[in-house]
């Protein structure tokens, strides 16, 4: 499996490119929202793009979506179901966020997502892990040792819950399934660099309320731990 970042935008959203080495497949992980990941995947020869995992509908994740599949038709998307109430804003979010020249298509969802589901390619196989609340249905996409948890988790922060459509005490429960998973497991999130939940646990301020419930011990001096 080869893994490689795209980040791209006015919101330096990572995107990413997982290529499965023995069928040549490859997927990628949201879009962007201008031209900048058509125009690095059209750029590569001999790339055969088989699926778009969305991990949710914000602009900067999915905005780029039509302007992919007009170039990429034989991709197949996937989007959580409970993302289509957010999805369908694409053509006013730019509006939503003060940047209407950023309203985009809604494209077109192959496939509704739900938690559990499994997307196969060849020996590859992506698991669909729901951990709402940054939005109403976002989720990660787990693949061996890796997790593309696009806007749930951060390295040392976490998703804003002060979105429209967002919820904060979803995120709170999300957050504590998530960290049920393997420690071991490598986070690439939509914005700054990778991480490994382990760490996260161990360090990430807004995780205090895992720890204390977990009964792990914090960073030392970090005495502000959000939900709790
Ligand atoms: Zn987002």
């Amino acid at each position: 499996m080869r893994i490689e970042r795209m980040t791209v935008g006015v919101f330096q959203v990572n995107t990413w490119l997982i290529t499965d080495e023995s069928s040549g497949l490859s997927a990628l992980v949201d879009t962007g929202e201008g031209e900048d990941v058509r125009q690095q995947l059209e750029a590569r020869s001999g790339l055969n793009l088989a699926h778009i995992l969305l991990t949710h509908a914000h602009l900067d994740h999915a905005g780029a979506l039509a302007d992919i599949q007009a170039a990429f038709p034989h991709a197949t998307t996937w989007l959580p179901e409970d993302e289509k109430p957010l999805f369908d804003t694409l053509p006013m979010q730019g509006t939503m966020f003060g940047m209407p020249h950023l309203n985009r298509p809604c494209g077109r969802i192959d496939h509704w997502v739900h938690g559990g589901d499994t997307v196969q390619m060849g020996e590859l196989t992506f698991t669909f892990v729901p951990t709402p609340g940054h939005t109403p249905g976002q989720g990660c996409w787990w693949v061996g040792d890796d997790l593309f948890v696009g806007d749930t988790l951060f390295a040392g922060s976490i998703g804003r819950t002060d979105f429209p459509m967002s919820n904060p005490a979803t995120a709170v429960e999300s957050l504590r399934r998530l960290m049920e998973l393997p420690g071991h497991l490598n986070v690439h999130s939509g914005h700054g660099p990778s991480t490994t939940l382990e760490k996260e646990l161990k360090t990430n301020p807004f995780l205090g309320y895992l720890r204390r419930e977990k009964g792990i011990e914090g960073p030392k001096g970090l005495t502000w731990a959000p939900g709790t």
